[in-house]
């Protein structure tokens, strides 16, 4: 039977809270909430060099109820040299579910695939591996036309 191919498109928020609510995450947030772990995955890493902490690795965490809104910590205040450095904030948070090589360091290949789940890309600003030099909208638009002719074959 053909492998039916299913497409992610829930923002850098939306796409996290939905895998976690289905088992795709950190074993130990999805077990404070008593969801099977599916396939364990870091839906977010921690950022090195002179990348912006809040904007590579802002937290969605979920709440008891599975349909409210996911928990969203920016970490603005996670690197205080780097706050007092650089401050800036700005709406363009990327990278809860990077591409990366493998499921040890990142959440999808570079075919936008989940890592270890079958029939599952995510296309939207989650897959960013680090935030880009500019706004994120029109690299969204073309990470959807590649998923788009990845799905085309
Ligand atoms: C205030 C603000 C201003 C911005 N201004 C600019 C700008 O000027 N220029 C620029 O380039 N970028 C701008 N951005 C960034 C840009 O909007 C985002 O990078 C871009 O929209 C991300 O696209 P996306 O597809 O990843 O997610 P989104 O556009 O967030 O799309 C995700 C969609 O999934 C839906 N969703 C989430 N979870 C679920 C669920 N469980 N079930 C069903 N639906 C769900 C959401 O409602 C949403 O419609 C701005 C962002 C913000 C917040």
């Amino acid at each position: 039977m053909p492998l039916v191919m299913r497409v992610l498109c829930g923002g850098v928020f939306g796409s996290a809270q939905v895998l976690m609510l289905s088992g795709i995450g950190p074993a130990d947030e999805l077990r404070k909430h008593a969801i099977a772990v599916a396939v364990e995955l870091r839906l977010r890493h921690h950022p090195h060099g002179t990348e912006h902490p809040a904007a590579v690795a802002p937290c969605a965490s979920l709440r008891p109820d599975p349909g409210a809104a996911p928990l969203i910590d920016p970490a603005f205040f996670s690197e205080p040299a780097f706050l007092r450095r650089t401050t800036h904030s700005a709406a363009h948070p990327v990278g809860t579910c990077r591409i990366g090589p493998d499921a040890a360091s990142a959440v999808v290949d570079p075919q936008l695939r989940v890592h270890g789940v079958a029939g599952l890309r995510i296309a939207d600003a989650s897959v960013m591996p680090s935030l880009i030099g500019a706004d994120t909208d029109a690299a969204v638009l073309a990470i959807a036309e590649r998923a788009a002719e990845l799905l085309l074959g």
